[in-house]
């Protein structure tokens, strides 16, 4: 029976078992119209949810956990998509509710897919993974807002982790002045290499601050929730906006209506997983051309397959600094 390597989280009566390495039969696949020959996947925050079970987000057994992956085009009957094509995968329940990434096979919907931008490789792609196009979806909304760098520097909370660190690689490079919060003070040279104007340390966000504080910053992104976004709002300027993408430090929000009604401060809500193909092929395009690439080397770091369990831990313990690409194929 054909079947390829993959991690596999099998349901027990106590919920979930440990990620293991196994050959999975590919009569299993689920349906789809293409199917992708995986050569690159990575790490991000959600998949260390899954590969804990920290969190729900497997919701079907068993399952290959990962949400994102790049590759070649084996078989396909969409008529966007042949043989030989280089996608991209991220999303769409992939890892969630559809068979993953950390694996050498996937079968899922064309729709899903996105072509790699010419030029860029499988594993620049998963080196920019969910956490780097998200980072270009925060930006992408903080423009069409109508803020641009000429009305004041832009805050990035959680700034040395994956989200936050092309984050700021991008916002530096479309002309703001980016203050980056980290919690982890040391990685000034990494931050500032990457683009970072300031530093701010993260319990400078992270303890519970006035409805309205000094105005400091015109726009945000957040990936980090609770009390940390709270402040980014009420310190931020008048007309200015904030992007919240994540919610490391807590889902909650224990915020004033205060920025809202009396500096028309927006709170702008970013979700890579069902963003339409539209947005994201734009995404895509951009970061192929606008993320400096020698910066996406120096904040990522190679693991093969059998390395993918730890790293999950280890995204989770906030001990991950910048991006991991998955090498598969
Ligand atoms: P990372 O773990 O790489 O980055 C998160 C960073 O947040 C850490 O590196 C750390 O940065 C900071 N942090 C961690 N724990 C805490 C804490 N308790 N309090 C304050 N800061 C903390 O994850 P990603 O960049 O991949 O993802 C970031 C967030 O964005 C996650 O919550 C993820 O689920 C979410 N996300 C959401 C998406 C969406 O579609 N909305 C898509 C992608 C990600 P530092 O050390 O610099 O302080």
């Amino acid at each position: 029976m054909a079947s390829f390597k993959a991690v596999v989280i099998d349901k027990t009566e106590a919920g979930s078992a440990p990620p293991v390495i196994r050959d999975f039969p590919e009569s299993e696949l689920m349906d789809g119209d293409v199917t992708v020959r995986i050569s690159h996947s990575t790490v991000n925050y959600k998949d260390g949810l899954a590969l804990t079970g920290k969190a729900p987000v497997v919701r079907r057994f068993p399952m290959i956990p990962g949400i994102d992956f790049a590759g070649i085009v084996e078989t396909s009957s969409h008529s966007e998509f042949k043989p030989g094509d280089a996608v991209v995968l991220n999303g769409w329940g992939a890892g969630e509710t559809h068979l993953g990434a950390y694996a050498e096979r996937s079968r899922v919907q064309g729709d899903w897919l996105v072509k790699l931008p010419d030029g860029m490789s499988a594993a620049d792609a998963m080196a920019i993974g969910t956490a780097g196009y998200t980072a270009m979806l925060s930006l992408m909304a903080l423009e069409r807002h109508g803020l641009t760098p000429d009305r004041g520097p832009a805050v990035i909370s959680g700034a040395a982790g994956g989200v936050g660190s092309v984050g700021v690689a991008l916002l530096a490079k479309a002309g703001w002045h980016v203050i980056a919060s980290t919690g982890r003070t040391s990685e000034e040279s990494y931050l500032k290499a990457l683009g970072a104007a300031e530093i701010i340390p993260r319990d400078e966000l992270a303890t519970k601050g006035r409805p309205l504080g000094k105005e400091r910053w015109a726009a945000g992104i957040d990936t980090v929730g609770s009390t940390t976004l709270a402040n980014m709002l009420s310190m931020t300027k008048y007309a200015g906006a904030v992007a919240a993408c994540g919610l490391a430090g807590g889902m909650d929000l224990p915020a004033s209506v205060a920025p809202f009604i009396l500096r028309g401060v927006a709170l702008l809500g970013i979700d890579s997983v069902m963003a339409p193909t539209a947005l994201r092929q734009e995404a895509w395009n951009r970061l192929a051309r606008e993320l400096d690439r020698a910066k996406l080397a120096s904040m990522t770091r190679t693991i093969k397959l059998d390395e993918v369990t730890a790293a999950g831990r280890d995204i989770l313990d906030g001990k991950v600094r910048g991006r991991i690409v998955v090498e598969i194929g």
